[in-house]
């Protein structure tokens, strides 16, 4: 049965209300409504043209990084230039305020941190910056822009972001151990097909999922929003700040 929005929202806050502690997990969903376009969206997602493991993986990387970094460059630019929305910015004040422990998150564009968010969690890396496959050194993400090489020691460059064959980075497994105890896990814009982070609502005793396509979790889900993430988040902190909203008078 298809529960009524507004009465979905008022269940969501009595589980926030009732859980000690709450905490969200995110992936392309919440971003494509700053203009981030989601990989794997059945309609004209990249993956749907290319085999991830082909374009994606350290492989790729290292056999050809003209074509490696034609095709990741442009997307990374979109990311790099995006600003955080309704959705970042509400679970930023779902911290702030105390109901939220932090956000776990799958994508590496960096605008929970940009939308205040102070604690995240970041299982595929981020854009941030790059190192050298040779010596180490760090440079700024942009340095790609410039050559893919170091300017040190001539060896490839490669992003901070997780890629098919890496191993997961540290975050991952700190996400592991601060779900443990976990009441409410809110799973916003993922469709958790990536393994291993598919695997991580197990941790958590409760599960929310807002997400406009359906996810194997959706039959464990305490409640599941087919809708805009950014939406349902404005109308969860309004909801949890005592206000009503005008879709409350709808
Ligand atoms: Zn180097």
């Amino acid at each position: 049965m298809q529960l009524d929005y507004r009465v979905k929202i008022h269940r969501l806050i009595s589980l926030i209300h009732q859980a000690g502690k709450v905490l969200a997990l995110t992936g392309a969903g919440i971003s494509t409504e700053s203009g981030i376009p989601d990989f794997r969206s059945r309609n004209g997602g990249l993956w749907v043209r290319f085999d991830p493991a082909e374009i994606a993986s350290v492989q790729a990387l290292k056999r050809d990084p003209a074509t490696f970094y034609r095709f990741h460059l442009p997307w990374w630019q979109t990311c790099l230039k995006a600003a955080p929305n309704v959705g970042h910015k509400a679970l930023a004040q779902l911290e702030k305020a105390g109901w939220l422990l932090g956000v776990i998150t799958q994508n590496i564009d960096g605008l929970h941190q940009a939308a205040g968010s102070q604690r995240v969690w970041e299982v595929h890396g981020h854009l941030r910056n790059c190192h050298c496959l040779g010596c180490g050194q760090i440079y700024e993400l942009k340095q790609l822009y410039q050559s893919f090489f170091c300017t040190q020691c001539g060896n490839l460059l490669r992003p901070q972001v997780v890629l098919f064959g890496d191993p997961m980075p540290p975050d991952y497994f700190t996400a592991e151990k601060v779900l443990s105890g976990c009441q409410l896990l809110l799973i916003i814009g993922s469709s958790m097909q990536v393994q291993p982070v598919a695997n991580l609502p197990a941790l958590a005793r409760q599960v929310v999922i807002v997400n406009r396509e359906a996810t194997p979790w959706d039959d464990y889900a305490e409640l599941v929003f087919h809708e805009s993430a950014g939406q349902v988040l404005k109308d969860l902190v309004a909801g949890l700040q005592g206000k009503t909203g005008p879709y409350f008078f709808a």
